[in-house]
């Protein structure tokens, strides 16, 4: 009988198992991944990374076949899905890929083995003794009949692998795994991803946890759909292969100043936009309230907003620096985040008026899109902020602003 954690035959191939060539993935104008290359090896267990909105979800939907590309190549073990029809693709996702999802995606009305069989079927096998021993892998043997609801958070993912491997798929894709998960189902999860890597499966695992990455062979970190940084490109003494210490923000130590002052800088640019005056490069400030974070040293706007420009958040015309789309939405972001934390100081914590902006100035930084939106919802989806300005309102607000 086969067993899901096979070892797998060739560890290291001619050609690439996956390789992605100019990938654009383009949501409306917005370019979610934007002329993406690289390739993983055959056995290569990649570790993707990189800030919320970077296209990583975007990425391994492409590669599990759940969403199209619009240019570029991508071929996943010598298959390549930009020529796939509808039926073709839904082949490749039985039989090629492994998905393993942060939310566990369990059929709560099914058992443990039902819901690996449920795999089976799409399959055309369905053998149960085959979806008991891929639970025995993962330790639930003693689990076979419960319901989801019956099972711990960690039980739960397990029983999302063993499906997920059922098949046997050569590529395991998954998007943060352990991220629902606490520190004792992670190390359990995680073992069963080294075993499983140590049989030769690639794996492509969405990550925020440098010590979950510093596991993988590979770290490769998005930005704005773009790569930013490749161990395999960079090598372990460039300046962005931090040492990978134990702080969640270490990943990118060289830029986080930066990422602060480019934040510095959209605001001002859309709050010139909010009051119809032009943001001339010559008015715009790279110090200022901000200024009282760790930054490094008083570099002039001019030279940030070059670097704004590679990135593409910023465009210059006749000495008057635009957003970019991609510029737009984060600096709505980061405007939306200040105003809200200026609400919840003044409105909650009753902080004096003259030291809110300056807190928020610093909470502006801290805020995650989800503790945003729980923010905001707390305060009841506020229109303004205390000085009258108005919060861009986010996706918790659709239909709900308060007036
Ligand atoms: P990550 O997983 O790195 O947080 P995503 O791949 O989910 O990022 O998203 C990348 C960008 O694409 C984000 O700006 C996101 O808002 C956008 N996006 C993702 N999915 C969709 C969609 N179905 N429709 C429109 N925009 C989307
Ligand atoms: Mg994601």
């Amino acid at each position: 009988m086969s067993v899901p954690i096979q070892i797998l035959p060739e560890r290291k191939t001619a050609t690439p198992q996956v390789v992605i060539a100019n990938l654009v993935k383009k949501y409306g104008a917005l370019r979610a991944l934007d002329d993406l290359s690289f390739d993983v090896e055959a056995a290569e267990w990649v570790a993707l990374m990189g800030p919320s909105g970077s296209g990583k979800t975007t990425l391994i939907n492409i590669l599990g076949g759940l969403d199209k590309l619009n240019s570029g190549r991508v071929v996943v073990g010598g298959i390549d899905l930009s020529n796939l029809s509808e039926n073709e693709m839904v082949r490749y996702r039985a039989e090629k890929v492994g998905f393993v999802f942060q939310q566990f995606h369990l059929v709560p009305y099914l058992s443990a083995v039902e819901n690996v069989m449920l795999a089976q079927y799409f399959h055309s096998v369905t053998d149960e003794k085959q979806a008991e021993e891929a639970l025995r892998r993962v330790g639930l043997g003693e689990r076979m009949t419960h319901l989801p609801a019956q099972l711990s958070g960690g039980e739960q993912q397990r029983v999302a692998i063993a499906r997920a491997l059922i098949n046997q798929p050569k590529i395991i894709l998954a998007d943060e795994p352990t991220g629902n998960l606490d520190e004792a189902n992670e190390e359990i999860v995680l073992k069963i991803f080294r075993q499983l890597h140590h049989a030769g499966h690639t794996i492509l695992m969405v990550t925020h946890d440098p010590d979950i990455a510093r596991q993988a062979d590979r770290r490769i970190e998005l930005a704005h759909g773009r790569l930013h940084f490749d161990t395999a490109q960079h090598g372990p003494g460039h300046p962005l292969a931090c040492p990978l210490a134990n702080t969640a923000d270490c990943c990118t130590p060289v830029t986080t100043d930066d990422e602060i002052r480019f934040d510095h800088l959209l605001e001002q640019i859309w709050i010139c936009g909010e009051e119809g005056k032009p943001a001339k490069v010559t008015s715009l400030h790279s110090t200022g309230t901000a200024g009282s974070l760790p930054l490094r040293s008083e570099e002039p706007a001019t030279k940030i907003l070059g670097r704004m420009t590679d990135l593409h958040l910023v465009d210059f015309q006749n000495g008057e620096a635009q957003l970019t789309p991609v510029g737009s939405r984060r600096a709505r972001d980061v405007v939306r985040r200040h105003r809200l934390a200026e609400r919840l100081f003044k409105d909650t914590f009753s902080i004096d008026e003259s030291e809110v902006h300056t807190q928020a100035c610093k909470f502006e930084h801290i805020i995650s899109p989800e503790l945003d939106q729980r923010i905001c919802t707390f305060l009841g989806h506020p229109k303004t902020c205390p000085h009258g300005n108005p919060i861009p309102p986010g996706d918790c607000c659709n239909g709900k602003l308060k007036s």
